[in-house]
């Protein structure tokens, strides 16, 4: 050894190396074990050495926590994407049920189902179109002339008046054509989203939004699509994940299945091809877990 170089000797509680469990120092020329985590420098309180158990019970929970975050996500593409196969199965030619001929009579049929059931509307409209066989002849009419024809579809005082309305401005704003767009058809008398959405995807193929009508509403939440209860925030939320080229045939498929399958009440999840990826706290049978807040209403 070199003069004038001391070797520098290990402090009796081994202070000075930056030791792990399991390691040895040199103490006086002997080797001395460090056996327990008390010996550890840095061991304290709330030390990670000191408290392995401790840091893993957390880290476990944390783990746990982030896999069941990462676990279930119900508007995961691969999830939405794997509802509209099966619904393409289901109901692969689904379309609009109301009859009609033309984009005015698919419009007056549109008006007169709100709160009443396509049948009842279908039993009307050919009469009725019989009787009124033009727009020009709707919009010649007070509404007080039209109510005994739509009588039977329910809510027939404020229906007449959204009818004829509409005919009066079709007439005179727009040369008797139903518009195929959404704005100007959001101007017409009784006409929302829904109706003009029918409008537009039904008679024009146009593909505007998506029709929020009753059994839209259930069952996107049914299947968690949307958490939301307001129909224009359900179709706002419905148009983020699914494609457009989806919107209008998707409508008329959860339509569809409302209507033979996924009833308000009682609907028959037993003979329901998406039971296994639906977890409504509403369902009648089920194969998965039924989550609390996927209900219906
Ligand atoms: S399983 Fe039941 S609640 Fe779910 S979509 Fe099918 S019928 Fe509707």
């Amino acid at each position: 050894m070199p003069r004038g170089i001391t070797p520098r000797q290990p402090a009796r509680t081994g202070r000075q190396d930056r030791v792990a469990r399991g390691t040895f120092v040199r103490n006086r020329g002997k080797t001395l074990r460090l056996k327990t985590t008390a010996n550890l420098p840095d061991a304290g309180k709330n030390s990670p050495q000191t408290r392995p158990e401790k840091r893993l019970k957390r880290e476990g929970a944390s783990a746990k926590v982030s896999s069941k975050k990462a676990a279930y996500n119900p508007i995961e593409p691969s999830r939405v994407h794997e509802i509209l196969r099966r619904l393409d199965e289901l109901y692969p030619d689904a379309t609009c049920a109301l009859t009609h001929n033309s984009a005015w009579e698919l419009l007056v049929a549109t008006i007169l189902s709100a709160q009443s059931t396509d049948v009842n509307v279908n039993r009307v409209t050919p009469e009725l179109f019989r009787k009124y066989p033009s727009v020009e002849a709707f919009a010649a009419l007070e509404p007080e002339q039209l109510e005994p024809d739509i009588r039977s579809t329910g809510f027939f005082r404020n229906k007449s008046k959204s009818v004829v309305g509409a005919a009066k401005k079709i007439v005179a704003d727009f040369g008797g054509q139903v518009p195929m767009n959404m704005n100007d058809l959001l101007t017409l008398p009784g006409v929302a989203r829904k109706t003009a959405n029918v409008v537009l995807g039904t008679w024009g193929k146009i593909a505007d939004g998506i029709v929020v009508d009753t059994h839209v509403h259930r069952i996107s939440r049914r299947l968690e699509l949307t958490t939301n209860n307001d129909p224009q925030k359900i179709e706002q939320d419905l148009m983020q994940i699914i494609p457009r080229k989806k919107w209008i045939l998707f409508s008329h498929q959860i339509i569809w299945h409302g209507r033979k399958l996924c009833f308000a009440r009682k609907p028959k999840c037993v003979d329901c091809k998406l039971e296994n990826i639906c977890h409504a706290a509403d369902k009648t049978w089920s194969t998965v877990e039924m989550h609390k807040d996927a209900k219906g209403k």
